[in-house]
């Protein structure tokens, strides 16, 4: 029976390439290129809560790095490294092939070394910090945003949170529809080349990985503003459009600005960076829609309104998911 040692060797050790000593040693050891900054984030995924148990292993391997490539996107950084952090509740070989195979998918697509980790035994829980590099200055922060600026946000938001609703029972989705929105819940598509075609235009940015309602409004808070987003331009995936069409528009918004795991780009720019936003999206193939405009902070902390084509206010409380919040 392999041991720890033959496990990460079979699995996930790799000889280095742009790192300068990778798996093996007690640290691995990269250099950062002149006049670059590291961008440095981890995200932790736990069986149960991020993810139901029994998820097939080489979603999970592509989606334990696609959240955290989300988070550098969201900074408008490369990805360069990455370590992995593994507890595993027992020796399961065939498990584990599936999970590196998914997860050396998307790190090979991005060019991302995996340069060290650690392996232990515990309930399922898979952590990955990743490294990467971004201009010293250019990264794009949360907290830039004035008002004035237009809201927009990548591809299209709710279809992770469709996925996890039929996941968890809920009836109204064709098998084709199903496919689609499991998919994309389990399966997420980080938005690199726009995170880093964004820089110089994008005034601040983040993803969405807890739902636009609750993450928009860390931009307003961290740059002093509110914003407000017209409801009836939330962008809907062609695939479930009519899925969203037959829900009451309550329950409608609830999962397109309120559902978590979308890992699209929210982000704000100038108006007069309208046609930028649209030719940095075209460049890497990726649809990006305006949603609202920034505004004057009005007196509550980082508001953020939903508002209908008539401009009245629409949805009463929305909030992002917050493990520890409490929940109405
Ligand atoms: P130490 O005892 O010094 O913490 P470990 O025995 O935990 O080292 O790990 C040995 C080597 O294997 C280290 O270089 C570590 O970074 C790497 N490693 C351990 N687990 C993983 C993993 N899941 N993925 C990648 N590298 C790993
Ligand atoms: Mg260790």
């Amino acid at each position: 029976m392999p041991g720890e040692f033959d496990l990460i060797k079979r699995h996930f050790a790799r000889p280095a390439r742009r790192a300068r000593l990778g798996v093996g040693d007690d640290c691995a050891l990269v250099g950062v290129a002149a006049g670059m900054e590291l961008a440095i984030s981890t995200d932790m995924l736990v069986e149960g809560v991020h993810f139901l148990a029994g998820t097939d292993a080489q979603r999970l391997g592509h989606k334990t790095l696609a959240v955290n490539l989300s988070d550098l996107a969201a900074m408008g950084a490369a990805p360069r490294y990455a370590t992995l952090a593994l507890a595993l509740p027992h020796r399961d070989e065939t498990w584990l092939a599936a999970f590196s195979r998914g997860f050396f998918g998307l790190a090979d697509a991005h060019e991302v070394e995996l340069i060290g980790g650690d392996t232990t035994r515990g309930p399922l829980t898979l952590c990955v910090t990743v490294f990467g590099e971004v201009p010293a200055g250019a990264a794009i922060k949360r907290s830039g945003a004035q008002a004035g600026d237009e809201i927009w946000v990548s591809g299209s938001l709710g279809d992770a949170a469709l996925g996890l609703g039929h996941l968890r029972g809920q009836p109204g989705l064709t098998p084709a529809q199903a496919a689609y929105a499991v998919a994309r819940l389990e399966a997420p598509t980080a938005r690199v080349a726009l995170g880093i075609a964004l820089r110089g235009v994008a005034t601040a940015m983040l993803d969405l990985s807890d739902g636009l309602a609750g993450d928009l409004r860390h931009i307003a808070e961290a740059s002093g503003v509110d914003a407000i987003v017209a409801a009836a331009a939330l962008p809907l995936s062609v695939e479930l459009a009519p899925a969203f069409a037959a829900l009451p528009l309550d329950q409608r918004l609830r999962s397109v600005a309120g559902g978590g795991d979308d890992y699209e780009l929210c982000f704000t720019a100038r108006p007069s960076q309208h046609e930028a936003v649209r030719a940095a999206a075209a460049c890497c193939n990726v649809a990006v829609t305006k949603i609202g405009t920034m505004t004057a902070r009005r007196g509550a902390l980082g508001a953020l309104v939903f508002v209908d084509s008539a401009g009245n206010p629409c949805v009463p409380t929305l909030s992002g998911y917050d493990h520890f919040g409490v929940r109405t």
